[in-house]
């Protein structure tokens, strides 16, 4: 009997894995899975009883650590602890309590002229929406979104602070220099649902893992992912 020939085995088609810097789906979804893992449980670091707490630790976290504000909120806000009460503090006042946070003289007009406006246009609450948020003295985009995603549970925006600017570039999710258009870039790729989570815990990779000199790569979970000209180790 003529030997039948051998019915040829199709090739299976090889499953391309996308290329480290790029923005398809599944490289994004790995790094929010990784991100989910390390940081499960990540939260605002600043500490508040209320909007307007936050509100004002976030005016005053500019240029300055999560520690050291939490160490001055607590006396300012017994102090002043509603809109109506800190709109009559006099700047001396303010300024004398919240001076090592750095730039206290314009931190002391901004916590000032929130609570005025607080007062004047939105009856003695902080607002709830970004379009008014923004309305706000000392109060851009990034306090907008961290009150609303923390305190109403509200994605309007992502927050992009110093370490989500520098992650996301690292990471090759955004190209963009500034904080504004970091932000555009991260909600075109992260679905909103991800929006909240996603800045925690990026702020908490920023401080604790990829840090702004000498990142700590070899103790990344990202690492496999990244491809930063910055990254200290290559696995
Ligand atoms: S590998 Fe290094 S540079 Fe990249 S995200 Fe991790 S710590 Fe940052």
């Amino acid at each position: 009997m003529p030997a039948t020939k051998p019915t040829p085995i199709p090739a299976v088609k090889k499953q391309s894995k996308p290329p480290r810097g790029s923005l398809a789906p599944d490289r994004i979804a790995a790094i929010l899975k990784a991100l989910d893992e390390a940081y499960p449980n990540a939260e605002c670091a600043l500490t508040h009883n209320s909007p307007w707490e936050l509100l004002v630790a976030t005016i005053l976290s500019a240029q300055c650590t999560d520690v050291r504000v939490n160490i001055v909120t607590p006396e300012l806000l017994r102090r002043f602890p509603t809109p109506q009460k800190m709109a009559k503090a006099t700047l001396p006042q303010l300024e004398t309590l919240i001076r090592t946070t750095g730039f206290f003289r314009n931190k002391a007009k901004s916590i000032q002229g929130a609570a005025r406006k607080i007062v004047a246009d939105f009856n003695g609450q902080v607002p709830q929406t970004l379009a008014e948020l923004i309305t706000i003295p000392g109060a851009a985009r990034k306090t907008a979104n961290v009150v609303l995603g923390v305190c109403f549970n509200k994605a309007e925006g992502i927050v992009v602070d110093t370490h989500v600017l520098r992650i996301a570039r690292r990471l090759g999710l955004a190209k963009g220099e500034t904080p504004q258009r970091v932000e555009q870039e991260l909600m075109q790729i992260i679905a909103q649902r991800r929006w909240i989570d996603f800045s925690h815990q990026i702020i908490h990779h920023g401080r604790q893992i990829c840090l702004a000199r000498k990142p700590k790569c070899n103790r990344c979970n990202l690492e496999q992912l990244c491809t930063s000209k910055d990254k200290t180790f290559q696995s």
